[in-house]
């Protein structure tokens, strides 16, 4: 029985594909490895939003040509957004690699993993080309490229794959994402999501009911509906338009069902509709991440975000005014090119004044292809890039533990997720989340208490951390 290991890097999308990829394996009939070495099936699901994501997948597999001397039947494949971005370049960087498929090909997958595997059967059962397994074919597979072809063909030809889901896949059997559109047609300047994921397209409503009940039934109570710009979710048929709202709306109606999460939110779009739906929908967690990017207007038009920063202050008041105990989270690229010190400024008033639960801050780092390489210089020095990081970090880290000290001597209530700890006396330290999002640490015997909800006294805080411990029992009577 041959064996597949998957190794993922990137975000959600890549981690939920790499489960998919991992269900429609198994339902070929191969088996998963423990880790790399056992593996006749090396598959690595990459991403490319850094340059530092590809060196380390393209040193990855430098390392792995051992490997396929060692194994010549073996297959060794790159799928996800490096694959779609690079295509034969993978080939010619990598000649042992034998297999590459973009994230709107994977549909195709586990047929171009049994075809490779019986093509090298077939030659290292041949005396003279024993050894000889990497000169058998190699299967590039991709969707057709945005600039190069019109929206309709190109959306077709990024495909839909929903192979069944399978518990054994995901990392825990109480959690799991579900993704309700593909791709992204925002094309921000910095960004090269919307070459490698193809045109928006969204998910019948049906069809995601489907697969959330499906999950529900396998024991999942905390379900994350994910889309690059999941709030631009907009299904036409039959002379009715779905928007998101009415997905929390039909998708919180599902029994069984505790926990309900959407990301990542685009800051244009987010009507009241949106709002209201969370602020209703009692599955529906307060947590939303809405990235900002800049505080600077100059920065934000370079990106292409097309929204300014007083837009984005003014969705964040409507936010906090219209959810109660509402957590916004935000993602921010420091050192875009031409950066001053006085936008760079701005954006650390934007981030003083919106009280983020947290902020993801990345230096820029230029990617071929996208436009921000092509119009702009990467001008900002790197020291530069650096310090406005720290001091960011340092800002948001600040915002977070006083945000965070709030919840000392309150009651939380969080979904278990599992082991952060082991003691070596014994015990464990248990780790789960809040329906706002906020980690919550405690001790516990073991890890019994994994995947159910809990409600704790919260003793102490850091900035991404709260400390909790369960209540005391009460006896009453005698
Ligand atoms: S919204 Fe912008 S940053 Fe997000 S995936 Fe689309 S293009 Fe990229």
């Amino acid at each position: 029985m041959q064996k597949f290991y998957i190794e993922t890097v990137g975000c959600q999308m890549n981690v939920l594909d790499s489960e998919l990829v991992y269900s429609g394996l198994v339902q070929s009939g191969l088996v998963p490895a423990t880790d790399r070495r056992n593996a006749d099936i090396i598959l690595f699901n990459t991403c490319s939003i850094r340059q530092h994501a590809e060196d380390k997948i393209y040193s990855a597999l430098g390392r792995l040509k051992h490997w396929k001397v060692l194994k010549p039947y073996g297959v060794l494949g790159v799928i996800g957004c490096m694959a779609q971005k690079d295509q034969n370049i993978i080939f010619q960087r990598a000649p042992h690699v034998d297999l590459v498929v973009g994230p709107g090909q994977l549909e195709l997958l586990p047929e171009t993993v049994h075809q490779l595997l019986d093509e090298k059967l077939q030659r290292t059962s041949e005396p003279n080309l024993v050894g000889r397994g990497e000169e058998s074919g190699k299967k590039l597979l991709v969707s057709l490229k945005r600039r190069e072809h019109r929206h309709a063909e190109v959306a077709g030809s990024f495909r839909l794959f929903d192979p069944v889901r399978n518990p054994e896949a995901r990392l825990n059997r109480f959690q799991a994402m579900v993704r309700i559109m593909f791709g992204c047609d925002k094309f921000c300047t910095y960004c090269i999501v919307p070459s490698v994921r193809g045109p928006e397209q969204s998910r019948p409503p049906q069809e995601i009911l489907d697969e959330v009940r499906r999950l529900v039934g396998q024991g999942v109570v905390e379900i994350t509906l994910i889309g690059q710009a999941v709030n631009s979710y907009c299904y036409k048929a039959g002379g009715k338009t779905v928007l998101l709202s009415d997905i929390l709306y039909l998708v919180s109606a599902v029994e069984g069902l505790r926990r309900l999460c959407f990301v990542t939110n685009y800051p244009r779009g987010m009507g009241e509709d949106l709002l209201w739906a969370v602020r209703d929908l009692p599955k529906v967690a307060g947590h939303l991440h809405v990235p900002a990017q800049s505080g600077s207007d100059g920065v934000l038009g370079r990106m292409k975000r097309n929204y300014s920063a007083t837009e984005y202050r003014e969705l964040v008041n409507r936010i906090y005014s219209t959810i109660p105990n509402a957590s916004i989270t935000s993602d921010f690229i420091v050192g875009f090119c031409g950066e001053t010190d006085g936008e760079f400024l701005q954006t650390v008033e934007l981030v003083e004044g919106s009280r983020f639960r947290n902020s993801f801050i990345f230096k820029y780092s230029e990617r071929p292809g996208t436009k921000s390489a092509e119009l702009y210089s990467d001008d900002v020095p790197e020291p530069v890039k650096k310090m406005r990081n720290r001091v960011l970090l340092a800002i948001q880290d600040k915002i977070s533990l006083e945000q965070n000290r709030q919840f000392i001597g309150k009651t939380a209530e969080i979904l278990v997720e599992g082991i952060s700890r082991q003691f070596e006396n014994g015990g464990v330290q248990l780790s789960g989340r809040t329906s706002c999002g906020r980690i919550v640490v405690f001790d516990a015997p073991d890890d019994r208490l994994t995947g159910q909800f809990l409600k704790l006294n919260i003793y102490d805080a850091a900035p991404f951390t709260l400390f909790g411990r369960q209540p005391e029992p009460v006896f009453h009577g005698k």
